[in-house]
């Protein structure tokens, strides 16, 4: 006990020994990161600013998702202006946030495409461009909106994307299903879930069945990389869960990026990936915010779990490979 203390009485400090003062990682506050997948071109200034302010070195900006086709069914030029768009406007986020912004161009499943071959055909050109560095979001859906997707199609379509990114020599980001919701319990149908942009009622019946089509789904896209001769460790699994981890990390390659950027919907976070890293290291592993404006989604999410992390029992070190060295490593940032 220090009696040194000039308070009126003895206050916790007196008791506190002084030997036993945890070391703070102060390493942490000024450490670089970069989020792998985010939809940030879609979010406000202010939202890609928080990134910059909490130390965000690099990005991918993913556009490939039906929620900002506007038009049902969609067609090959309603993906090229979701495409366009963000080429066009990449170089200015950049210069005004001055982390790095790459892009992830792609054809989702989440809604069925009326021409998907034209798409592909011109994806071939886009893949040559330099912001380019991954083909994706993609990946087998089992259930669409307003109409579904027969599976071989979508099989085909994803397929197709493994042989580009072979040919380009860029990865491929999986948007894997997840099963999770923490609560159990079910919104009123008529107003879907309140901070998810989505007209519930039009999603269709799924066209995966059985008892884990999420788990399905990811087994079915692991099978096209194997057929176009993509290697599993140019896969990255994003939205990995508790659901699919295990058949990640022990049947493939793979990365598995866990998104913890909307934990309350999907029901990942900080903890997840602690256990992730506990029990098979940290060279596969990286997160995501896949930050949306589709979404309540959270800019600061990747610097609050690397202290969230810390407090789970994680050094630094397996921190810094997580939230940088393997997104720089995957996604060419180093190049
Ligand atoms: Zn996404």
């Amino acid at each position: 006990m220090d009696s040194n203390y000039p308070t009126n009485r003895p206050t916790d400090d007196a008791y506190l020994d002084d030997d036993e003062e945890p070391r703070l990682p102060t390493e942490l506050l000024n450490m670089p990161w970069i989020d792998g997948h985010n939809h940030a071109h879609t979010l406000s200034w202010d939202d890609r600013e928080r990134y910059a302010l909490s130390g965000c070195e690099g990005m991918v900006m993913v556009s490939s998702g039906y929620h900002w086709t506007p038009y049902k069914p969609v067609r090959a030029s309603d993906v090229r202006f979701l495409w366009d768009d963000a080429i066009n406007r990449r170089a200015a986020i950049e210069r005004n946030h001055f982390f790095r912004a790459r892009l992830g161009l792609g054809i989702h499943t989440g809604v069925r495409i009326e021409d998907p071959d034209e798409l592909l055909d011109a994806m071939d050109d886009y893949c040559e461009l330099d912001e380019v560095v991954v083909v994706g979001e993609t990946g087998v859906t089992p259930s669409q909106h307003v109409e579904a997707w027969d599976l071989d199609e979508q099989r085909a379509i994803v397929q197709a994307q493994m042989e580009l990114a072979r040919k380009h020599d860029l990865p491929v980001i999986l948007h894997t299903p997840n099963t999770s919701n923490s609560s159990g319990r079910q919104y009123r149908p008529e107003f879907g879930v309140p901070g998810y942009e989505k007209n519930y009622g039009l999603s269709d019946d799924p066209v995966i069945t059985g008892e884990n089509p999420a788990l399905e789904a990811v087994k079915i896209d692991i099978e096209t990389a194997t057929d176009a001769g993509l290697p599993e460790d140019r896969v990255v699994a994003s939205h990995a869960d508790q659901n699919n981890t295990e058949y990640l990390m022990e049947e493939t390659k793979c990365y598995l990026s866990y998104t913890i950027g909307h934990s309350w919907l999907i029901g990942v976070g900080p903890a997840d990936v602690a256990d992730a890293i506990d029990e098979y290291g940290p060279e596969r592993i990286m997160i995501d915010t896949d930050c949306a404006n589709i979404l309540r989604t959270d800019p600061y999410a990747v610097k609050r779990a690397m202290f969230e992390l810390y407090r789970y029992g994680i050094d630094t070190d397996a921190i810094r490979k997580v939230v940088l060295e393997n997104p720089r490593d995957v996604y060419g940032f180093s190049d």
